[in-house]
């Protein structure tokens, strides 16, 4: 193989990419990893904004496919912050050396599939081609930022940010006036730390969003040597959970217990902090009428934090909590007790336009210094159709999507053969810890590709009638649930004219148990043939 030609061209150098760059080598396939950044580390990589923490625990946020890795690492709180988990990042590459197959600052313009070679034409920005015989997407669920198309966008003579692209070398907003335009989990984590430092911050919420405290402290040596010494164990703990995570989700149904029982057990959940808190009954996110026993207690606590009872009421959401991805926060309610933070409510009358000085909303004109977009981002297709994606017959994505996703287990989609997404669409991912999501993807890719090269094979494509049964599949496990209660990102509904569709699946044991059993029947639903 030249440098141009290799048997796996990766698209993306963050959590997925480095390691399905890792297990393609130590099987011996030659693969290129291509990335837009100038360093490992996808999401934590460009999402540095003030307070970006991750909001699972660190001891479980990490990779598990090597012991010692899992041994030496050492992190240094409950939750680690954004800058700790790149580090991370940069040290895995370091350690298994990954960097030399990876070029940086390098966007994927197309994928082509080529009919007569039966190998993937992959185009780079500056021009360059190289082929591969498989072309892996690991771009990442969350990373394509959406930018409402406000009028007057660039009528503002002041730095705008978009928190999925902040800036390497920080910002300091000390004496100036802010203006946030979003309350989703970016949002909440940035807000108390900026407004430690602006002059005034204004808060534009469209929509308010349930947090419940993060609780996030220094690690504790104790709890960290006891779960170094089970590491094993509680990770395979965590694969029986539906999220993939250990927190406890209680098998008992709110509507089954007692108000006294409901209470206790929400203040138990709120007090430990962090995701668990939608574990706290089995029925939350199936049954309205449990649902609402836990959005009352959320909004009690908002009305206990804050003293302003207009602006709690504000900050109050009324719709299903979990139902948009809950928000861990430190501090977040409390912020708005401050005398220079400000919540604007956009929900009845939009944010009309933004001006040379500032943004204009509710008929009134925001003077600002600065302008912060945490607006989310276009989830799990964006970054694919930001590639010119094109299969069999020069069949674009995009269009084969255009009515929402479609794929096999959120792995491959028919039409494009030797193509695989690494927690695509159809698969656990941003519903489970991406992390385990991640390496039991490349870990099916990675064995499929060691079977199919055994047996003298080349090429392999989902079926049609896989694929349809899939799509089905997830669609009827979301209807069970109450997710397609609320205008989430899961379902697109943050991004105007995007197909209300559900796009993740809901359950980690299933999915893998579905995975295990495809390759055992012979990778069913796939076709594999030599050509
Ligand atoms: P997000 O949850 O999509 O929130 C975007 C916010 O911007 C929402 O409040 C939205 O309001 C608002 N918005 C969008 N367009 C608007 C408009 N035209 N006018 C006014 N407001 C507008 O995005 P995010 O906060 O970046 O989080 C995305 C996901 O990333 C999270 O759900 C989570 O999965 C992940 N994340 C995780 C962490 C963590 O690990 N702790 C931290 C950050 C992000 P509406 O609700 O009304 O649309």
């Amino acid at each position: 193989m030249t440098d141009r030609h290799f048997d796996a061209v990766i698209v993306g150098a963050g959590f997925a990419g480095m390691y399905m760059l890792h297990r393609l080598r130590t099987m011996g396939f030659s693969a290129r990893v291509f990335e837009a950044g100038s360093g490992v580390g996808g999401t934590w990589y460009w999402n540095r904004y003030p307070g970006a923490r991750c909001d699972v625990e660190s001891m479980e946020y990490s990779y598990q496919f090597s012991d010692e890795l899992e041994q030496e690492w050492k992190w240094s709180e409950r939750y680690a912050a954004q800058p700790e988990i790149l580090r991370y990042a940069n040290h895995v590459a370091e350690r298994f050396d990954l960097r030399r197959d990876i070029q940086f600052d390098t966007r994927v313009k197309a994928a082509v599939y080529d009919d007569p070679t039966g190998r993937w034409l992959i185009e780079l920005a500056d021009g360059a081609k190289v082929t591969a015989a498989y072309c892996i997407m690991a771009t990442g669920c969350l990373s394509s930022t959406n930018t409402p198309n406000f009028k007057g966008l660039d009528a503002f003579k002041g730095p705008c940010y978009h928190t999925g692209r902040w800036p390497h070398e920080g910002v300091d907003f000390t004496g100036r006036r802010v203006g946030i335009i979003g309350t989703g989990s970016s949002a909440i984590q940035s807000i108390p730390i900026i407004a430690q430092k602006a002059k005034h911050l204004f808060v534009f919420q469209r929509t308010p969003n349930y947090a419940v405290p993060a609780r996030n402290a220094p690690m504790d040596p104790e709890f960290e040597r006891r779960f170094k010494a089970n590491y094993a164990q509680l990770r395979a703990k965590a694969k029986q959970a539906r999220t993939g995570n250990l927190y406890p989700i209680s098998e008992k149904p709110a509507l089954e217990a007692s108000e006294e029982e409901r209470r206790l057990e929400y203040q138990a959940r709120w007090d430990k902090g962090g995701l668990g808190f939608i574990g706290s009954f089995a029925d939350l996110l199936f049954d309205k009428a449990a649902n609402d026993t836990a959005t009352e207690f959320i909004r009690s606590k908002i009305r206990e934090i804050v003293h302003d009872p207009e602006v709690a009421k504000t900050l109050s959401p009324h719709s299903v909590v979990g139902c948009k991805r809950l928000c861990i926060d430190t501090g977040y309610y409390e912020t708005f007790n401050r005398p220079n933070v400000s919540l604007v409510d956009v929900s009845t009358s939009p944010i009309e336009k933004i001006t040379e000085n500032g943004l204009e909303a509710n008929g009134k004109e925001y003077e600002l210094d600065a302008i912060v977009f945490a607006t989310g981002f276009d989830a799990m297709t964006g970054a694919l159709f930001r590639i010119d994606i094109r299969g069999i017959g020069g069949q674009a994505l995009k269009a084969k999507w255009s009515a929402g996703p479609r794929t096999y287990l959120g792995l491959a989609t028919a039409g494009f053969p030797n193509l695989f997404t690494i927690t695509g669409p159809g698969s656990p991912s941003v519903l489970s810890n991406m992390l385990p999501s991640i390496e039991q993807h490349v870990d099916w890719i990675a064995d499929c590709m060691g079977h199919m090269r055994n047996r003298g094979l080349t090429r392999i494509e989902a079926t049609v009638a896989a694929e349809d049964a899939w799509v089905a599949h997830v669609n009827q496990v979301a209807e069970r649930t109450l997710f397609p209660s609320c205008n989430s990102w899961y379902l697109g509904a943050n991004i105007p004219g995007k197909p209300r569709v559900f796009m993740p699946y809901l359950g980690f044991p299933t999915y893998v148990q579905k995975c295990n059993e495809v390759v055992r029947n012979g990778y069913e639903g796939f076709r594999l043939s030599e050509k």
